[in-house]
């Protein structure tokens, strides 16, 4: 999917582009656009569901109390912030925090998908109900789909509790470790995938995978990781 019409060829170019937006409503309520921060050419890319209060206020993703536990699980992997890379399905903050609506995350949506196309990470981690159905197309809950690997027009993807349900929450809290562990595994078996790929590429025995597209298939296939 294109953005607004182009392919950009940086994601500094990409957020230029989203200027101040007034695509929809929450234009007009937000303070800071939150575009997403982190390395441009992360292997695994995490997506949240919207700006916060602080995320609001400072511009960045993840940098309230759910942040916080995002540091604690990114650590446990043996990651940072400057490892990966963090968005939001809606780049601007809902009124009171309440749920994206269709036409917001429709409206949205083109830019995380050219911030997809140009990370083109390993691994994307969906955080949460919102993220995890947009990027896999379903209506199937979270806590049926997390902490396995799915996959999407050949690219894997790990759902995982959002972070700020398992802030009061010691179970989910204990579930998103695990599903970190998860990650730092799924993240090396897809590096050697991707060069294992990548020689079959060089030896002309398969196609690139890139299209340039990130499409999405109907049943995500499922793969159990341990
Ligand atoms: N929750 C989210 O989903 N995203 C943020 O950036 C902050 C909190």
């Amino acid at each position: 999917m294109s953005a607004g019409g182009g392919h950009f060829d940086t994601l500094r170019e990409l957020r230029d582009h989203i200027g101040d937006c007034h695509r929809c409503g929450l234009g007009d309520t937000r303070t800071c656009l939150v575009f997403g921060v982190g390395r441009p050419d992360a292997e695994a890319l995490f997506i949240g569901e919207a700006p916060g209060r602080n995320e609001d206020l400072e511009g960045e993703p993840f940098v309230g109390a759910a942040g916080k536990l995002l540091d604690e699980l990114l650590g446990s992997a043996g990651l940072t912030r400057a490892d990966v890379y963090i968005a939001n399905i809606l780049k601007c903050r809902p009124p009171g925090n309440r749920d994206p609506e269709p036409n917001e995350i429709e409206t949205c949506t083109p830019f995380l998908e050219e911030q997809i196309r140009l990370i083109d990470p390993e691994v994307i981690v969906t955080l949460g109900k919102f993220a995890t159905q947009y990027i896999l197309e379903t209506t199937v809950g979270i806590t049926q789909l997390r902490g396995r690997r799915h996959e999407v027009d050949g690219r894997a993807v790990l759902p995982i509790f959002h972070p700020a349900a398992a802030l009061y929450d010691q179970t989910k809290r204990q579930v998103l470790f695990d599903d970190f562990q998860r990650l730092g595994v799924l993240l090396t078996q897809e590096r050697e995938r991707r060069a294992e790929r990548a020689r079959l590429v060089d030896e002309g025995r398969v196609a690139d995978r890139t299209s340039g597209e990130v499409h999405h298939v109907p049943e995500p296939h499922q793969e159990s990781l341990f």
